[in-house]
This record gives structure tokens, C-alpha cells and sequence, in this order.
């Protein structure tokens, strides 16, 4: 399946994302056409849109949900074809328009021993996502931008990163979830910037809210009906593997890399971009694990209270 229809009385479609990194996108046909996170396999994309007669270069506009690479992979390609706008929030802007700075934001710096390794696993398989482009229009947080008889509802949604937005489709009553995505491997946020309270807080909000539905990035289904549930399981993550890391700490690990020595997280690679998310995602967790006094941490050393 390389699309998927998200209700009969809608032409709003999923192209779904092909292999790594799976990343999903929406397509909206109605007076005009919109993208949101130009991610999925350009094949699928191009497969749904053919089914309107259409192709890359009728996009009106492309919605970027936050800066990682696997959401923006396509959409300076499509700009240059089809000259869309390119509306992203106003954290995603400047990081779009300046890819050093984008590199930066994710915790790359240029002396980063890891950035040479994540360029090449971004050039590889999202290939275009670092080329330099320019986004038209700027939305803020509730902000709401028309798209044909779309009315779609900008809501920031930080942790996974800063600038992560979700996207609500107001009178539909479905919410673009983006990478608060519901997938068994649980929540990412492995950059130095991500917030595990900031995620938290964020899920928390779409778990109070009522739509029919969600719609997940990385999912090979991606509609989520009983979202409520999904995300109450999927937050459960944080605290597994927070107790997973407290254990080791407590069996003796006193550092980060002791701790990455058997990777709680990244348990199937050995790949050092993963491992470095990996590093980013535990010094997340001996914060948390620090605020909540169960350790203490000085000067790169760890123990048990
Ligand atoms: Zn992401």
C-alpha cells in the first residue's frame, strides 16, 4: 500500500513513507494542493498525486511540521519544481533557511566528532534534507492557515525538539501528530534541546483533547483511533526506560558511557549516530533522575543516593 485515504468524504490521503526512515505525508487536494512534511518515498508521493493528474510541480504549498531531516527531505526539490510556498513555524524558519545553523540546533556543531557520520546517514537516506531553501510564510502557535475548504490549526508541541508542531485540522476533528507518533519504539529525543517534561506535557495535551483520530508519522498504519490509550502506552516509555537507567546506575555505572556500554535504548546497533542519540536520550533521563534526588551526578560521575 503507498497511500491510504484518510476518510471516504475526504480527499486528504497518507503517502505512506517507504523504508528508513518511514516518514509519512500528507497530501490535501482541494483548490489547491498542500503537502504537510514532504518526508515518504518520492515514488508514493508522486503515485498519489498521478491519481489526480498531477505531479510535483502542481504543489501549491508544503507545511514542515518541525526541522528533522526525514519531515523536510523533498521540499526544497518540490520547491524548485513547482515554486509552492514553504510555511513552516517560526522556530523551523530560521533553521531551514540555514542549515548550519539547523546542524547546530540538533547539537552538530562543526567540531561534533559524530556530525561528518549523521551527514552522511541524512544525505543518504533523506537526501536533499540539508540543501539550502526558504520558507515564504511564518506561523506562530494556534494560528490557523486555510488550505481550500481546509482550515488547519498550527499547535506547538515541544519536546521531541523545540520547534515540533502538530498540525490540527479544525472542523474535520483529526490531529496531525507528527513524530508524537505512537510507535513501539517510543518517544525520541535525542538532542541535547529535546525535554522529556516538554514531551510529556505535549502528549498530555492531545490525550485531553477529542478527535476522531491521530495521524502518526512513522507508522505503516498511521491512523491512530484509539489514540488515547496508544499515547498513554507510548508515554510509558520514558518511565521504562528511566528505570532501566537507574538500575544500571544502581548495578554500578557511573557514567554515560558506562551506561551506553549495554545500550538501553538503541539495543539492535552499533551504528555511532545511534549510539550518540542514545547519549543525548540518557542525559536526558539522569536529569530527570537527578531532579527527582534519586542520583547524584558531578563532574561527569555518577551514583545512587
Ligand atoms: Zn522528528
Amino acid at each position: 500500500m503507498r497511500f491510504q485515504k484518510i476518510r471516504d468524504d475526504e480527499d486528504i490521503y497518507v503517502a505512506i513513507g517507504g523504508p528508513f526512515p518511514l516518514c509519512n505525508t500528507i497530501v490535501i487536494f482541494s483548490d489547491e494542493i498542500a503537502v504537510i512534511d514532504p518526508g515518504c518515498r518520492m515514488e508514493n508521493l508522486r503515485a498519489l498525486l498521478r491519481e489526480f493528474e498531477s505531479d510535483l510541480k502542481d504543489i501549491d504549498v508544503v507545511f514542515l511540521s518541525h526541522i528533522h531531516p526525514d519531515h523536510i527531505t523533498h521540499a526544497t526539490r518540490i520547491n524548485r519544481l513547482s515554486r509552492c510556498r514553504i510555511v513552516a513555524n517560526e522556530i523551523t524558519a530560521p533553521l531551514f533557511n540555514d542549515k548550519e545553523r539547523m546542524k547546530r540546533f540538533l547539537g552538530f556543531h562543526t567540531a561534533h566528532p559524530v556530525r561528518v557520520h549523521w551527514e552522511r546517514l541524512v544525505n543518504s537516506a533523506m537526501y536533499g534534507a540539508l540543501d539550502e531553501g526558504q520558507i515564504d510564510d511564518v506561523v506562530s502557535d494556534n494560528e490557523r492557515y486555510t488550505v481550500g475548504r481546509y482550515e488547519l490549526r498550527m499547535m506547538m508541541t515541544p519536546g521531541h525538539l523545540p520547534d515540533h508542531m502538530c498540525i490540527e485540522f479544525v472542523n474535520e476533528r483529526f490531529l496531525f501528530a507528527a513524530d508524537i507518533d505512537c510507535t513501539e519504539f517510543g518517544p525520541f529525543y535525542g538532542h541535547p534541546n529535546s525535554s522529556i517534561n516538554q514531551f510529556k506535557e505535549s502528549i498530555d495535551r492531545i490525550i485531553d483533547s477529542e478527535y476522531e483520530f491521530i495521524i502518526s508519522s512513522h507508522l505503516w498504519d498511521p491512523i491512530v483511533n484509539n489514540y488515547k490509550s496508544a499515547l498513554e502506552s507510548y508515554k510509558k516509555q520514558f518511565d521504562i526506560r528511566e528505570d532501566l537507567i537507574y538500575m544500571s546506575i544502581i548495578d554500578g555505572a557511573d557514567s554515560v558511557e558506562k551506561i551506553i556500554e549495554m545500550p538501553i535504548i538503541y539495543t539492535n546497533t552499533s551504528d555511532i549516530v545511534y549510539l550518540q542519540f542514545e547519549k543525548w536520550m540518557i542525559q536526558h533521563h539522569i536529569r530527570s533522575l537527578e531532579q527527582k534526588g534519586l542520583i547524584i551526578s558531578k563532574r561527569g560521575k555518577i551514583r545512587a543516593r
